[in-house]
């Protein structure tokens, strides 16, 4: 039997109804807060992902599924959805005018990781990108629409927060650090590759012994620069005043240069290894760096299946309608009645034939509101007989009345 590849599984029954409702909520917010809908492709040319993600990155260093398509081209599925929006972004050339644009998206990322929870090859993500706002009020703005969407499902999470600069306050520091580093021995093997790739990122390594080694480290927090300090401490100010709790955590860093500023995380402890529900942050550079006009952005990414391992599915209420026919001639009149009302209805139309009690019995089980039944007196008499199954009140209408 040929089964899914490893790292990647169905959606099916219960977790296909919990995947397309916490969908449904999420884009429900996402809306609210001034989002509209974009989609872009799976596949990407691979040099958008090195250029965007950066060679550097884990993603991209190890994670990516890359191959070269029929017709040569070296392609790859994509690991996260910010590269594609900032392409589609900047192929439909929304950096020449001076609106501003807010999109969300939803859907599969893969990236070539070990299967473990809270990890898969194929997993889901819900995204949302900001561009042209370089005002911290947008910040908070995505700060607490990522908050509403794990309150909306009572999911109690941290939310960690730091601020790595920008392009006058981050090279200094970096060399700062790069200092550090290099006067500390016993750094992890990583780290130690980190040091001349990506030094930043050595601050996040997860190896207990380096996190020792580093606490002395220089933070960068202490040593913003004026327009940074002032933006940060306006951020906690505002998410104060929303009352938002939030700790800070100098380690949460994204090492690339286009990133600045705002980084945030929402942390779950009931998550296990994998407790990060939510990423995101400020990547004011990015789209000049992939060829745009200069074009502040901010955005954030949630893992679905994260998350859905806290959401508890709501009690589903009857809704919609049982068609049932007793003996000849009634399923087709039943056929009539149910495509008219299907086109805002939900209608289970039955195909046998049974005792009225078996068709009472069975639109309990299909969880409608109505049951609709049509038998010969019915049919005779052109009407239906339809009983509320929460009132439990009987009534016989008209055809032309339902
Ligand atoms: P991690 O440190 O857990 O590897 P990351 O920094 O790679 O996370 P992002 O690229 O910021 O994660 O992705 C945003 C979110 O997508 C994560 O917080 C997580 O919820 C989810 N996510 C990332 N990788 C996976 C995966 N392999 N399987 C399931 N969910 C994932
Ligand atoms: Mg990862």
């Amino acid at each position: 039997m040929i089964k899914a590849l490893r790292g990647m599984k169905d959606f099916l029954g219960d977790e296909a109804q919990k995947y397309a409702y916490c969908v449904d909520v999420c884009k429900q917010l996402a809306q609210n807060y001034g989002f509209s809908f974009c989609e872009t492709p799976l596949l990407e040319e691979t040099a958008l992902f090195k250029r965007s993600v950066g060679e550097s990155s884990d993603i991209v260093g190890k994670e990516m599924y890359q191959f070269e398509d029929k017709g040569g081209n070296d392609v790859c599925l994509r690991p996260e959805g910010t590269a594609g929006t900032v392409r589609a972004f900047l192929e439909a050339k929304l950096d020449r005018g001076l609106a501003n644009h807010r999109f969300f998206y939803y859907g599969s990322m893969y990236r070539y990781e070990r299967p473990q929870r809270g990890r898969l090859r194929q997993f889901h993500q819900f995204g949302v990108e900001s561009f042209g706002l370089d005002d911290i009020k947008e910040d908070v703005n995505i700060i607490l629409l990522a908050k509403s969407i794990l309150d909306f499902f009572g999911i109690k999470a941290t939310l960690k927060l730091n601020s790595i600069g920008c392009q006058s306050c981050m090279p200094p520091y970096k060399q700062n650090l790069v200092k550090f580093l290099e006067s500390t021995d016993g750094l992890c093997e990583d780290c130690q590759r980190r040091k001349n790739t990506n030094p930043i990122r050595v601050l996040d390594c997860k190896n207990e012994a380096c996190h020792e080694l580093l606490r002395p480290a220089p933070r960068l927090l202490n040593n913003l620069c004026k327009d940074c300090k002032n933006d940060f401490e306006e951020l906690k100010k505002l998410l104060d005043k929303s009352s938002i709790k939030y700790e800070i955590d100098t380690n949460l860093v994204r090492g690339l240069d286009y990133y600045s500023k705002t980084a945030f995380e929402f942390v779950s402890d009931e998550l296990g290894a994998q407790g990060t529900i939510i990423g995101g942050g400020r990547y004011d550079k990015l789209v000049e760096y992939l060829g745009g006009k200069a074009t502040p952005a901010i955005g954030f990414a949630m893992g679905f299946e994260r998350l859905m391992e806290l959401v508890s599915m709501p009690e589903t209420k009857r809704s919609g309608y049982y068609f049932g026919s007793l003996g000849k001639g009634a399923y087709e009149v039943l056929l009539g009645k149910a495509n008219k009302l299907r086109l805002s209805e939900k209608v289970h139309l039955d195909y046998q034939d049974r005792s009225l009690k078996a068709h009472l019995k069975q639109a309990d089980k299909k969880n409608a509101l109505y049951c609709v039944c049509v038998g010969e007196n019915e049919l005779a008499s052109q009407t239906l007989w339809l009983k509320n199954l929460e009132t439990k009140e009987e009534k016989i209408l008209r055809l032309d009345e339902l």
